[in-house]
């Protein structure tokens, strides 16, 4: 299943619309993307051009109209909900802009949460969330509770919890667009770092021009559809 040469993620003639009283509204009209394992590849695209839509119908979190979308070679049609939601946590990790994050947690165990639903011991689960975390620049972090946390270092627990489960792929909505220039730079940085250091491939949404180009390929959302997008813009 983690062949090489087989892309992590792919999506193939993929449609979606949305209904609008008795009119439907096309949003994604023909997406095709095959992301390989540890590529990073960036989606630009307007306001409303439907980044959102695509990223959560990668992740198998929304129905699709027609087209296909594969994850590490397995086809989501083919797959019953609950096959589709264990293919979805073993495979697939998710960043947003905002962080959903646990209050009453620390960093530590924010990041180690998944692992704890693992049913993972506690103490091997902490060590490998304080390993992402320094990863992430955040291991004199460890303690604090998300309240203490400044905006770019909570996305930045959100990458090591993201990360903790080796997952083939990141899909990233936007990670960094609450944050101010300077600390999404760093903020994207430690994505694009950690995920390297795992081995996971990455797809970002983002407004970004800058960063996007710190990724491996740039791809543009219009029209309902893909196309590729010179890195020197
Ligand atoms: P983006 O993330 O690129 O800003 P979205 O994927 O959020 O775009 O939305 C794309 C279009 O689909 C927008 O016009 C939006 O209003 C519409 N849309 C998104 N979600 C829904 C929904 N659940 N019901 C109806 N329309 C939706
Ligand atoms: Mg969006």
């Amino acid at each position: 299943m983690n062949n090489a040469n087989e892309p992590v993620l792919s999506a193939a003639h993929v449609a979606k619309a949305y209904r609008d009283g008795a009119a439907a509204v096309p949003v994604l009209k023909d997406v095709n993307l095959a992301v390989m394992p540890g590529e990073t590849v960036a989606i630009l695209g307007a306001s409303g051009s439907g980044k959102s839509t695509l990223l959560h119908i990668l992740g198998g979190l929304d129905a699709l109209d027609a087209g296909e979308v594969s994850i590490a070679g397995e086809k989501l049609s083919g797959l019953s909900e609950s096959e589709r939601g264990r293919l979805r946590n073993r495979r697939l990790g998710f960043v947003y802009q905002f962080h959903h994050l646990l209050p009453e947690f620390t960093a530590l165990d924010n990041a180690a949460m998944p692992l704890f639903i693992r049913r993972m011991n506690r103490t091997e689960a902490r060590a490998k969330a304080r390993a992402s975390l320094e990863a992430v620049g955040l291991g004199h972090r460890l303690d604090h509770l998300p309240s203490q946390l400044s905006g770019g270092e909570r996305q930045r627990v959100a990458i090591a919890r993201a990360l903790i489960t080796e997952p083939a792929c990141i899909l990233a909505d936007e990670p960094t667009g609450n944050l101010d220039e300077e600390t999404a730079e760093q903020v994207f940085e430690s994505l694009l770092k950690l995920a390297h250091e795992k081995g996971a491939a990455i797809v970002i949404v983002t407004h970004d021009r800058d960063l996007a180009r710190l990724c491996d390929r740039v791809v543009k959302l219009a029209d309902g559809a893909i196309e590729p997008v010179e890195k020197k813009f």
